[in-house]
């Protein structure tokens, strides 16, 4: 059963945008490449199984999430598909992850020589190789054959992938870039014997880079849901990728000001003549920030702004005539001709697309179509 909710402030994830999205995907990668679904923190924000399910449906083969945690959750509402934890895992969850199906991502003989377990399914590892990020994964020759040869000593576990990611894969700069692939390639070629599944790719480099560094699979993240990893990715875009979030709610209240009348906390915004204002049932602990404030929203198909500070849970616009309480308001998306994009909203509060959906709490219901 659903919980209703009652406050009319709601974002609406487009699913078709997102199957859209991986479809196009699977029309320009090289027969045979997988799909490997990115849908780590509840899929950046959009739904971790209502994503996860589009994805699937239009022909992604794997998912990959960040915790073990949001392994286990998607795990109940998809009993057979492979699902790759991307960062860290404690030794606690390697049994766990074996009785699960949940591959999990190494990089450490320290963790591989404690995992103790007793079960009768094998626990699948992919091998991190930290080319360049200065993040996780192993940096050197002897450490990548020692960790091998661990898991390989280490009954239950086996070697199933290999993969690393790239630092500046969406710059047009490419010497970094290159330095990374030809350190993950030089350490892969060291292995014995080749992982199932060797990937590399996020958007960028899928979408860009040379098709090799496809390899066996992609990670495809910011691109399904419909944005670019940066400006000049979105200059090179191979296919239309469609934006799947979008931000609504309705007005509360409308009022009319007078000259000299101000609103919000700090009495920021003073009319300089009788004005129309609005307020919007929205706040910061929505993840609607106060730098949010001088932001656009749209009414009636027009573009008006947000209007002194923004309170926890509500926020005040700019009206260019009276209009009724109900009277929907987007915050992020279409309305007729317009449309405020989430690359609209990062440019405001200095920050990339991906942490726009993020950041729109829980409070805030998902809405699917
Ligand atoms: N792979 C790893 C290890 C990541 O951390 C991320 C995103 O943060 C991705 C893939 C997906 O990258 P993108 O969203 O740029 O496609």
């Amino acid at each position: 059963m659903t919980t209703p909710h009652y406050r009319p402030t709601h974002a609406i994830i487009d699913l078709n945008a997102i199957k859209e999205n991986v479809r196009h995907l699977k029309g320009f990668l090289q027969p045979e490449v997988q799909i490997m679904a990115v849908v780590k923190a509840n899929a950046y924000g959009h739904g971790d199984v209502e994503v996860a399910g589009a994805a699937i449906e239009a022909g992604a083969t794997i998912l990959a999430v960040a915790t073990p945690d949001e392994a286990l959750h998607l795990r109940k509402h998809f009993p057979n598909i492979d699902i790759l934890v991307l960062g860290y895992s404690p030794v606690t969850f390697a049994k766990v992850a074996a009785d699960e199906n949940i591959t999990l991502t190494v990089y450490s003989s320290d963790w591989v020589n404690s995992v103790q377990f007793n079960s009768d399914k094998l626990l699948k590892l992919h091998i991190k190789i930290d080319s360049g990020m200065g993040r996780i994964g192993v940096t050197t020759i002897e450490e990548l054959l020692t960790l091998f040869s661990d898991i390989k000593k280490t009954s239950n576990l086996i070697v199933d992938g290999i993969f690393t990611h790239f630092a500046t894969a969406d710059e047009e700069d490419e010497s970094y870039f290159e330095k990374q692939v030809e350190k993950f390639e030089k350490l892969v070629q060291m292995l014995p014997e080749k992982p199932r599944i060797i990937h590399a790719a996020n958007t960028a480099t899928m979408l860009i880079k040379d098709k090799h560094l496809q390899y066996d699979a992609v990670r495809f993240g910011i691109s399904m849901y419909g944005l670019a990893p940066s400006s000049y990715v979105k200059g090179k875009l191979p296919f239309p990728i469609k934006q799947a979030f979008s931000l609504e709610t309705e007005l509360v209240a409308v009022k009319l000001l007078q000259k000299g009348e101000s609103v919000g906390y700090g009495a920021t915004f003073t009319a300089e003549e009788p004005m129309y204002v609005g307020t919007l049932p929205i706040g910061y602990a929505d993840g609607m920030i106060r730098k949010l404030s001088g932001q656009e929203v749209l009414i009636d198909g027009k573009r008006v702004p947000i209007i002194g500070r923004i309170c926890m849970d509500q926020c005040m616009i700019a009206l260019p005539s009276a209009y009724n309480v109900g009277e929907k308001v987007i915050l992020i998306g279409k309305q007729n001709e317009e449309e405020i994009t989430i690359d609209e909203w990062a440019a405001k509060v200095e920050t990339i697309n991906y942490e726009i959906p993020c950041i729109i709490t829980t409070r805030v219901p998902r809405i699917y179509y």
